[in-house]
Parts: C-alpha cells; sequence; structure tokens
C-alpha cells in the first residue's frame, strides 16, 4: 500500500480546491483555527515537529481535498467521514461497515498520533485525519441518516431562493456561509472562541461515539424534526421548503458545532501528545 509521505501532506497546502465539500472549505476552516488556538505548549511543540508551521485550517481539508486519491491507497476511507445513524427509532442502519466509519477511525488515528514509534508521516497523517474527521462529525448530517444518503436525496429549497438543492449541502455550506455572514473565517473563529470560551472546558470530554451522538440528537430536533415532509426511513418525494425561523436556528447550531468540533480536536490531539 501506498503511504502518504510528508512531502504530500504538505503539497495539499498549496492545492487550490475546486469542489463543494463536506462542511464546505469555511466550515472547516473555522475548526482548525480554533483547535489550534486550543493546543497546550507540549502539543505545539510535537504539531511543530511533526508538521513544520502547520496550518490547521488548511491541513482540515486535506480529506476531502484527496478524497479519490486516499480511497485507492486506504479502501473505505472515503466512508470515515461520517457514521450513518439513523434518525428513527426502530430504523436499522449499518453504521460502520468493515470499520469504515468515522468513530472507528478517529479513535485508530488517535493511537497512530500517541505513539511515539510510529513515524513521523505516519503521525502526520494521523494528525492530518484527526483535524478532518472531528470536525466532519459535528455536522449532525455526518451522523445522521434516513436512507437519503446522509440527506443527499432530500430535495430542499430555502426561502428567499428559487434554487431546489439538498439538505446535507445546506448543512454543510448554506447555513455556514450565513453563520458567517460575509466575515473572515480567521477573525469569524477568533470570535466564536471568545463567545463560547466558559462552555468549552465542558466540551472537552467524552469521545468520538459520544459526540456522534450528540449530532445524531441535533439531526433529529433540528435537522429533519422541523421538515414538514418528513417520513422515517426515506427521503421525501416532494422538495422541503425551509423558512427563516429553519435557516436562522441552523445557522446558530452551527455556530455552536464548529466551536465545538474546534475544542474538541484540540482536547485529542492534546492528549495524545501530551
Ligand atoms: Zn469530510
Amino acid at each position: 500500500m501506498k503511504k502518504l509521505t510528508l512531502a504530500m501532506l504538505l503539497s495539499a497546502c498549496a492545492l487550490p480546491s475546486t469542489q463543494a465539500l463536506a462542511w464546505g472549505q469555511e466550515g472547516h476552516r473555522v475548526t482548525g483555527y480554533i483547535a489550534q488556538q486550543l493546543l497546550s505548549p507540549q502539543a505545539k511543540a510535537v504539531v511543530n515537529q511533526l508538521i513544520p508551521n502547520a496550518d490547521f485550517a488548511q491541513l482540515a481539508l486535506y480529506m476531502d481535498q484527496h478524497k479519490q486519491e486516499l480511497k485507492q491507497q486506504l479502501p473505505g476511507s472515503d466512508k470515515w467521514h461520517y457514521n450513518d445513524e439513523p434518525v428513527c427509532n426502530g430504523v436499522e442502519e449499518d453504521d460502520c461497515p468493515n470499520g469504515n466509519c468515522a468513530s472507528n477511525q478517529i479513535e485508530r488515528y488517535s493511537k497512530v498520533l500517541a505513539d511515539k514509534s510510529a513515524g513521523k508521516a505516519a503521525r502526520a497523517q494521523a494528525l492530518t485525519f484527526l483535524i478532518h474527521m472531528i470536525g466532519d462529525i459535528h455536522q449532525p448530517l455526518h451522523a445522521a441518516d434516513n436512507h437519503d444518503r446522509g440527506g443527499n436525496d432530500v430535495r430542499v429549497r430555502l426561502a428567499g431562493s428559487s434554487k431546489v438543492s439538498n439538505l446535507h449541502s445546506v448543512w454543510d455550506t448554506a447555513l455556514v456561509q450565513q453563520a458567517l455572514n460575509g466575515a473572515n473565517e480567521q477573525s469569524w473563529a477568533a470570535q466564536d472562541l471568545k463567545y463560547y470560551a466558559r462552555n468549552i472546558p465542558g466540551w472537552q470530554s467524552g469521545k468520538a461515539m459520544d459526540w456522534i451522538n450528540e449530532s445524531n440528537q441535533y439531526a433529529r430536533s433540528e435537522v429533519y424534526g422541523p421538515l414538514s415532509n418528513f417520513s422515517c426511513g426515506q427521503a421525501p418525494s416532494d422538495v422541503a421548503y425551509l423558512d427563516r425561523t429553519y435557516q436562522t436556528a441552523g445557522a446558530q447550531l452551527i455556530k455552536q458545532q464548529l466551536a465545538k468540533a474546534g475544542a474538541r480536536i484540540a482536547m485529542v490531539i492534546n492528549q495524545a501528545l501530551q
């Protein structure tokens, strides 16, 4: 199996991206900025040995930007961005086929990052993957499925737009952009960090599966729950209308989830590198 080298990881930082990506790029960058601010001095020093001048906001994009080549090098890795947890009780889902899901891989790569005998490139890769995957699972639709490909098959229209989009992309990108409201991601992240400063220590506990369960609850209450045409176990055939109230609540939840994700990325890295 071809291994990712440090050079490949670093070159990723210079690559522009053209496609729409999960937690679009804005969301991932924000989590990266927040996480990097919350690193312990010890973790910062080790990170700097693994990836000199690491920019978490850029590293956060790597798994999306290189999804196809990663899939060839690490079969199944295209499924490491989410857990398919049902949004209705009694509906069956295989949430981690062959271990290929976010929760499993977060546990796995946390150990690689912590392993001082693992090679530098392997640990740099683990760091890069963790920044992305922990970010992803805080997007409620990366922790929820209704036999609709995580909301990709649910057609929606936002109030104020004539375009038909899908539920997944609304939560990955459109609502993130509403939360950011045109602000620069780095300064927005700094504000978000300040806004939630008191909450952060409380958020820095538990592990991946706890955070997935929490996201799944949000998917039930905030993402699917308010849809007028929601039905358990299948995507509705008609287009759901997302009014302003839905969007405002969604953007507020995203503001919080991005801060939580950043806080927990830092927690996992600080623990692994202590
Ligand atoms: Zn992703």
